[in-house]
């Protein structure tokens, strides 16, 4: 069986103490994990120090070489990095060969093209001074990120680090732990100079306890739960580190009386259950306007009813494993608390009758906003469907929870389509679609959902320190 190492100054370094990885569809175990602690930490964190100073010194355009040498190693192993995601997630290996894997390699791609084009400001003070702006590495990113998209969500962050000059300690999630693993031979590979980027496995409030507070890792960058985000928040504030927090999402899907329903029915299906509702921008509260909720509750029930669950392995799967026993139980107590809360399960919500951690695609009536079903994340295949009447109810119930990531709103009227928008809070509203990203804008929640704005600019902004340099004429 692999023991994977942790992952410093380019040595992939033997563990005295190691947990097990389990794959979330057949409850086998698939690999042993460094249980990385704080003298891991300190270690990788060294190496990213050591190895600042020349990499922040490195020229642009032979930082982005070393990126797009690594998403090129990525795409070479397109197959077993799908393979490997699949396995350590449960997630349907369609998917990420669709989403995960392309999107990884999109990323190293993108922030290595984009430094190329960084520029910056100048502001000239009336004649008498010339001020410019220099936006300069920090140093060690400690970053640290979640189990639902494992490279996706990692080289989101290490993309842009890395481009930005820092050097950087990661600590991928626990439970999926193998990517990360593999993103590292890729590293080798690509032959990025040592100490660049570090990876240390481990538990997450040891290890990532560990990296958030580290004295020399100025900037975090974290996905991850909101109640995790508050502790590093705690950790980080009082050493004044720069912070990005993307955090939990609890989003509303918006359904109006004049929407397409043959497309918004199959893109809802998608943003309900794709990835088994892991995906943070998933809207898990659906609103339908009452003219039309009988017949979209009819034909949502029937189309999810015919959502695929399986192996992961298999590529006509379109439900995998959740990802792991625990999160599994919470997601079926879930199901029960809505049927205390006085909801009708329409569909699903039990567990599968085989090996692994499967659950069929449930959807929820007759519960209103206040009650927890609708409040908290689940964070799983469980929607409700809920009606409204009119936009102002729409919106007061799209707003009425303490998240605000994302929201999908399905109109044809362009101009509430841009009313309603405008006043959901939530960091990305789509309209009449779901999931379509465009690396270059502003990516980020609102309320309980982040502190921040990755992507684009605003990933290079973050990754740097502006610096105004005043020049007397
Ligand atoms: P967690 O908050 O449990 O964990 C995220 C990461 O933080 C993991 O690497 C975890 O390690 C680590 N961690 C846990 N405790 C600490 C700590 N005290 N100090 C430092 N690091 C710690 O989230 P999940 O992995 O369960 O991911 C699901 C959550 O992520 C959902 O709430 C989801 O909405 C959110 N998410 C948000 C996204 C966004 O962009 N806003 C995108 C994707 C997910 P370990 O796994 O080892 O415990």
């Amino acid at each position: 069986m692999q023991r994977l190492g942790n992952f410093i100054n380019n040595r992939f370094e033997e563990s005295a103490a190691h947990f097990d990885d389990i794959d979330p569809a057949t409850e086998e175990v698939i690999a042993r994990v460094p249980d990385g602690d704080a003298d891991d930490i300190d270690r990788a964190a060294k190496a990213a120090c050591d190895a600042f100073p020349e990499w922040s010194r490195t020229p642009g355009a032979e930082r982005s070489r070393f990126l797009l040498a690594i998403a090129d190693g990525i795409e070479r192993h397109f197959d077993e990095f799908a393979e490997l995601e699949s396995r350590d997630n449960g997630k349907p290996i369609a998917l990420a060969s669709r989403l995960d894997i392309p999107r990884a390699i999109a990323n190293f791609r993108f922030f290595a093209t984009a430094i190329l084009h960084q520029s910056s400001e100048a502001h000239v003070t009336d004649g008498k001074a010339l001020n410019y702006t220099l936006r300069q590495p920090l140093g060690v990113a400690g970053l640290i990120s979640p189990w639902n998209l494992p490279l996706y969500l990692l080289s989101w962050k290490i993309a842009p680090a890395i481009a930005a000059g820092n050097t950087c300690v990661a600590k991928p999630s626990e439970l999926t732990p193998l990517s990360a693993n593999r993103l590292a031979e890729s590293i080798i590979e690509a032959g990025l100079p040592k100490g660049v980027v570090n990876i240390v496995h481990g538990y997450g409030p040891k290890a990532g306890a560990a990296l958030a507070a580290h004295p020399n890792v100025p900037l975090i960058s974290f996905t991850g739960g909101t109640a995790t985000g508050a502790k590093i928040a705690a950790a980080a504030a009082p050493m004044f580190k720069k912070l990005s927090l993307e955090l939990g999402g609890k989003n509303p899907n918006v359904i109006f009386g004049d929407a397409d329903l043959d497309a918004a029915i199959p893109t809802s299906i998608q943003s309900s259950f794709a990835n088994q509702g892991e995906i943070c921008l998933c809207g898990s509260r659906i609103f339908v306007e009452r003219s039309i909720y009988d017949e979209f509750v009819e034909r949502f029930v029937a189309a999810a009813r015919k959502l695929r669950i399986g192996d992961p392995l298999d590529p006509a799967t379109e439900v995998g494993a959740l990802i792991s026993e625990g999160h599994m139980r919470k997601v079926l107590g879930y199901v029960d608390l809505a049927q205390q809360e006085g909801g009708t399960v329409v569909l699903g919500g039990k567990r599968v009758d085989r090996r692994g951690f499967f659950v069929e695609p449930a959807v929820i009536t007759g519960l209103g906003c206040e009650c927890r079903t609708l409040q908290e994340e689940i964070f799983g295949p469980v929607v409700t469907i809920t009606p409204f009447e009119g936009e102002e109810e729409a919106i007061a119930l799209a707003n009425s929870t303490r998240y605000g990531l994302s929201a999908s709103v399905w109109t044809r009227d362009l101009q509430r389509a841009h009313r309603v928008a405008a006043a959901i809070e939530s960091g990305t509203v789509w309209i009449n679609c779901w999931l379509l990203r465009d690396l270059r804008v502003p990516f980020g929640g609102m309320k309980e959902s982040g502190v921040g704005r990755e992507g684009g600019l605003d990933s290079l902004r973050f990754f740097t320190e502006a610096k105004n340099v005043c020049v007397k004429l």
